[in-house]
């Protein structure tokens, strides 16, 4: 992954995830998730976990007798929302005195001390392979005692547990395929946070993937830290000691993207994140052979400049990149591309910053993530290089950033006019009650009259009109 590619969707930033259930020990949950996919991914597990021990989930904190922050630790200001938002949840406890508050996620390891032992805000925190022992925690916790289970674990796939899918619209579902990371790029603290880097067993993988469209959904996108370093090789066995036998027997990324895309040909399929060094052709020839599989990648370059991808210990140059560029346009034509950006790297200088600009105007992404440099104890960089980019020049170089690739939206959306898009309803658009809103493969939004069309429906709609990120429409 790269770090900033799990940061979904901004605007759910927070979001409280609900679900009705029956009532059975009388308590509800209150459950938040901040940052990244793989996060709310988690947060369906710890919903199941808690849901079989008898748990109700509730939108309103003010009632809950459990309140869960799944938190992240990408950067400086995902960390200040959370305790702003803990403080919120003093008042609770005051009103209610059994009411327990818990942190989980990528701060529970950083900041587990800290948080219950200066701050006193929390009482259960708990780190990304330890959900299972929740039920111990809170029992814990209900005795009086601080409950701290920040283990990380090498196995951990959590792939016997079937998640309860929160605040879903019923069409799209993620489903984990591996955890951690092992790349260590020198900015990033998931490896800190969520360690070694595991994937799931393929045939639990399909089973989830099976269900999912039994229940009616019509869209999954497999997610891992770097999905193209998914390999299977049995239980427990580390790709870095296989023998050429056992890799002969093992699953990859490409071949796991074909199970899942025979489950059903109207089972779309999508994934999130690929690494520019580990994306190999076998994945785009995957792509291109499925109709379902869709035609997007999302392939974060960070930075524009080889001196810097060096010092970002990302793998790979600019020219490398721009390969990997070529082959996904070569095998797969029309394929839709969205990236992440940091700016105002460590020593980043003026010609670096113009090098990522230039990269940009030659992908002239259809979609882009972009922050400047935040500096994260533990990290690489933080030992190794000084955060020496003054903070303005870091704000100009991003708006810089933002400006050009506002452009290249525009840009991309327009070309999109005039053509027909097979597109997957997902609900009702937010702007009118008469229009529905779907994707494209190349996930583009699309928006179009209702028309007696329902979500998970497969509708082709003509694109007639655009603003600067969504396509609109009629159904031909
Ligand atoms: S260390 Fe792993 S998770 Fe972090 S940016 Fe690199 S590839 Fe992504």
């Amino acid at each position: 992954m790269s770090v900033q590619e799990k940061i979904i969707d901004e605007s759910k930033q927070g979001e409280a995830l609900f679900i009705e259930s029956e009532l059975k020990n009388g308590k509800k949950l209150f459950l938040e998730s901040y940052g990244c996919q793989m996060n709310f991914s988690d947060s369906e597990i710890v919903a199941s976990i808690l849901m079989k021990e008898g748990y109700a989930l509730t939108k309103d904190f003010e009632e809950a007798d459990l309140i869960f922050l799944n938190t992240c630790a990408i950067r400086e200001n995902a960390e200040s929302r959370v305790r702003n938002r803990l403080n919120d949840f003093k008042r609770v406890k005051q009103k209610n005195s059994g009411a327990l508050v818990g942190v989980l996620g990528c701060m529970a390891e950083r900041l587990k001390s800290q948080l219950i032992e200066e701050e006193k805000l929390v009482d259960i925190v708990v780190g990304p392979d330890s959900y299972r022992d929740l039920p111990n925690l809170i029992n814990e916790a209900e005795d009086g005692h601080k409950a701290i289970n920040v283990i990380l674990s090498k196995e951990e796939t959590y792939a016997d547990l079937s998640p309860v899918r929160l605040d879903s619209n019923g069409v799209s579902a993620y489903i984990s395929i591996t955890r951690g990371c092992d790349n260590m790029c020198s900015f990033c603290v998931v490896p800190f946070t969520r360690g070694r880097e595991r994937s799931r067993d393929p045939e639990s993988i399909l089973a989830e993937a099976r269900d999912l469209f039994g229940k009616g959904f019509r869209e999954v996108t497999l997610l891992g830290q770097n999905v193209d370093s998914y390999l299977w090789a049995g239980g427990g066995l580390k790709k870095e000691v296989l023998t050429e036998e056992q890799k002969a027997r093992s699953v990859n990324f490409a071949q796991l993207l074909e199970k899942v895309a025979m489950v059903n040909p109207l089972l779309r399929v999508r994934f999130s994140t690929s690494h520019p060094k580990d994306m190999t052709d076998e994945v785009l020839e995957t792509m291109a052979k499925h109709h379902n599989i869709c035609k997007y990648v999302h392939l974060p370059v960070q930075s524009g400049s080889s001196r810097l991808l060096e010092m970002m210990n990302r793998g790979y140059t600019r020219e490398w990149y721009l390969s990997r560029m070529e082959a996904i346009q070569r095998i797969i034509p029309g394929c839709g591309i969205s990236t992440d950006v940091i700016t105002g790297f460590c020593s980043e200088t003026e010609e670096e910053h113009q090098e990522t600009l230039s990269l940009m105007e030659t992908v002239k992404y259809d979609f882009a993530y972009m922050f400047s440099y935040s500096e994260r104890p533990k990290t690489l960089a933080e030992r190794k290089y000084k955060d020496d980019v003054p903070e303005e020049v870091k704000k100009r170089r991003l708006q810089e950033i933002v400006d050009l690739q506002r452009k290249h939206s525009t840009l991309r959306t327009a070309e999109g006019l005039g053509k027909i898009h097979e597109v997957l309803v997902e609900g009702v658009s937010k702007k009118s009650k008469e229009m529905l809103m779907g994707r494209n493969s190349q996930n583009f939004v699309v928006v179009f009259p209702k028309d007696g069309h329902q979500p998970g429906d497969y509708v082709n709609v003509l694109a007639t009109l655009c603003t600067p990120s969504t396509l609109i429409g009629e159904v031909v």
